[in-house]
């Protein structure tokens, strides 16, 4: 009998607000200089009193509405006590029963919660020198950022669909632009609940932690759900604790023993009164769904209906900066979208990768000249090679792809009738090569193609005139 793996992911988000979450100290991310952006509040000096940021109350909701969650139509606040040297007050500000948003999904996967809460300070650690014991460093800019956590069902199977997962709601938050949810910088951070059961009850469940990217999270899934059944086939038990990630040995190891919620002792912010949600108008569900914008499984499927492929649609729903061009370039004409999804993955990608241009290049006006050179070659008035050559001096001179194409004779004859014509004279004054063809040897047709690219000087489609010459010599 195998064991089935449950996954239940916790995830916290950085809003990106202007200001923290209850005070009005800047969230600024990118702050180097240690304690800048603190305050008598985010730094608990007794008196003071938090204040509710309206501006990361819309940005959870936001998120609820695009998961199709349930808004609270009030909510509270609830203090999380315990002790560490990153959270100054003693506790977190965080919401326990009642949380902004409940239910909801995303990718497939049905979501818990979502709630509010507070980031803590950031603490570095100084190994021990010569002669000196080691340092702990604390900066509290981070200290009080506004702090989403979304909470999925334990409905997750394997390590995979975790990654999907995780990766699908960066994507939305930064379409939301609730935050920028980088993964790497810690804005975005990935708790993964695990266990491994042989029936249909639960076992119990390991929290992995210090996840900082989506390879991590998947890799410590597959290793945690190994080690998992090997205790459990050794005949040993499964304690519930947190254990972190070390890259290094790419294993999970025992951090400490799991507290439960009753060991944070939550209890209601006296300092904070009940925020009434159904009062505001702009947070009402039909004012906030009227804001979202096209979402990232919304535009995907728009893609695929365009005929585009799996690899590109992705592509471009993940690098808007593409995604934004090329709907410019198929804006008034969908007939093209495959082709110009094509060029633009692989040749301007290309180009961009290897530095040849950059995505500035990437403009409206250059996506009329895009959606030119297109139609050309899907009208067979480009070649394959004329339209990458055209692309080519296109991007470097920023002039009309017609004009480039005919000052350098990359234009290619299409016009059927004309083709059609030349084809029969070259089928009558050949008699003997035709009738080869005839008895069966094909390649006498590669001879009659030749002397019509001869006879039109390069510029005939290659392609059309084997089609013209099939067609006639049947
Ligand atoms: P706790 O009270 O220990 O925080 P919760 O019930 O709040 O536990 O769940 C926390 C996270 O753990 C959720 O993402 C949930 O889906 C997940 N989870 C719960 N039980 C299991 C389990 N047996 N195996 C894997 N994940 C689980
Ligand atoms: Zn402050
Ligand atoms: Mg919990």
């Amino acid at each position: 009998m195998s064991y089935t793996p449950t996954i239940g992911l916790e995830i916290h988000a950085e809003l990106n607000t202007t200001s923290k979450m209850f005070c009005l100290c800047r969230n600024d991310a990118e702050e180097e200089t240690p304690n800048l952006n603190i305050c008598p509040i985010c730094m608990a000096h007794p008196g003071t009193l938090p204040v509710i940021n309206k501006e990361a109350v819309h940005k959870v909701l936001k998120v609820g509405a695009a998961l199709g969650g349930r808004l609270a139509d009030h909510t509270i606040f609830d203090r999380k006590n315990y002790f560490y040297p990153d959270i100054p007050k003693g506790f977190q500000i965080s919401q326990y029963e009642h949380p902004l948003v409940s239910g909801g999904s995303l990718a497939g996967v049905e979501i818990t919660r979502v709630h509010l809460e507070e980031d803590t300070a950031r603490s570095s650690h100084l190994p021990a020198q010569a002669g000196e014991k080691g340092k702990s460093l604390v900066d509290f800019n981070r200290a009080g950022v506004a702090l989403m956590e979304l909470v999925t069902e334990p409905v997750i199977h394997d390590a995979e669909t975790a990654g999907t997962f995780a990766r699908e709601l960066q994507l939305l938050l930064r379409y939301l632009n609730v935050g920028y949810a980088n993964m790497e910088k810690g804005e975005m951070r990935v708790e993964a609940n695990i266990s491994v059961s042989k029936d249909s009850t639960f076992g119990t469940k390991v929290e992995v932690k210090n996840l900082n990217s989506f390879r991590s999270v998947e890799r410590a899934i597959e290793h945690e759900v190994k080690r998992q059944i090997a205790v459990l086939e050794s005949g040993g038990t499964i304690t519930q604790e947190t254990r972190g990630w070390d890259e290094n040995k790419q294993a999970t190891f025992s951090q400490r023993k799991k507290e439960s919620s009753h060991d944070y002792r939550y209890f209601p912010e006296p300092d904070l009164p009940a925020l009434v949600i159904s009062e505001i108008p702009e947070f009402s569900l039909v004012a906030l769904t009227d804001e979202l914008p096209e979402l990232p499984a919304a535009r995907r499927e728009r893609y695929k209906k365009l005929g585009l492929k799996d690899d590109d649609a992705m592509m471009f729903v993940r690098n808007t900066i593409f995604g934004d061009f090329f709907d410019a370039v198929v804006a008034n004409d969908v007939s093209i979208a495959p082709s110009a999804a094509n060029y633009l993955a692989s040749d301007i990608a290309g180009k961009i990768e290897d530095g040849t241009m950059t995505e500035d290049w990437l403009s409206p006006s250059n996506a009329a000249r895009f959606h030119k050179l297109i139609t050309m070659a899907v009208s067979g008035a480009l070649s394959s090679r004329g339209t990458k050559d055209t692309l080519a001096l296109m991007v470097v001179h920023g002039s009309d792809p017609e004009d480039i194409a005919k000052d350098n004779g990359l234009i290619q004859e299409s016009n059927e009738s004309l083709i059609t014509e030349m084809a029969q004279k070259i089928i009558e004054n050949n008699s003997e090569v035709v009738s080869q063809y005839r008895s069966g040897k094909l390649s006498a047709l590669q001879f009659l193609i030749g002397q019509g690219m001869k006879q039109s000087k390069g510029s005939a489609n290659p392609g059309m005139l084997k089609e013209v010459f099939e067609r006639l010599l049947k």
